[in-house]
């Protein structure tokens, strides 16, 4: 299958795709752990990304597209996937379909994790990584909804996406997944 999932910082995008894609055998891949872990190699690069990264903006699109692109021309990638994080932008998305038309082999759901502002402050405020500082938490919620929450509208009209209530505990977002999956 392949599979993307769309949401705000901190709705549990990164643990609910870890436990869905062990179980659909499909490669998780999230460009916010791969975007860390080039920071951490240090070098031009990494350095820029990690500015990005601690003033909560997203990370240009042609680097993350570079990177997505290379990842996905990697043979463990045939068998599907699951991107957490991935898309974020319009041109993200276009970017994505055309290297998917390339291969014919088109996303076959888009979930959007739906949750209020005042639930994930609560939880951002809790998790404790380097970039769940206040203001940057706030940066990162208004880059959400002006960069990425248009893309729930660009799935939507393609048929594919699927709204996910994310508010409850993991067994409970879980099972919505699972049977959104099940009735696809
Ligand atoms: P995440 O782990 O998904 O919360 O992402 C953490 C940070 O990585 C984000 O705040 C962005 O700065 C950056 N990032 C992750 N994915 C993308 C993406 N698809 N496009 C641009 N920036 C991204």
């Amino acid at each position: 299958m392949r599979i993307v999932f769309i949401g705000p910082p901190g709705a549990g995008k990164g643990t609910q795709s870890v436990r869905l894609a062990e179980e659909l055998g499909v490669t998780c891949l999230s460009t916010g752990e791969v975007l860390r872990q080039a920071r951490s190699e240090g070098g031009e690069v990494g350095r820029l990304i990690g500015e990005y990264l601690d003033a909560g903006q997203l990370v240009p699109d042609k680097l993350v597209v570079e990177l997505v692109a290379e990842r996905l021309a990697q043979a463990d990638c045939e068998k599907g996937y699951l991107f957490d994080g991935f898309p974020r932008t319009l041109p993200q998305a276009e970017a994505l379909d055309e290297l998917l038309s390339q291969r014919q082999a088109p996303l076959e759901l888009a979930f959007e994790f739906v949750i209020s502002e005042d639930e994930l402050f609560r939880r951002l405020s809790k998790r404790g990584r380097d970039d769940d500082q206040e203001e940057t938490i706030r940066e990162r919620l208004r880059q959400y909804a002006e960069l990425t929450d248009p893309l729930t509208e660009y799935y939507d009209l393609r048929g594919i996406l699927r709204k996910i209530d994310a508010v409850g505990d993991f067994d409970e977002v879980y099972r919505r997944l699972q049977e959104a999956i099940w009735s696809h």
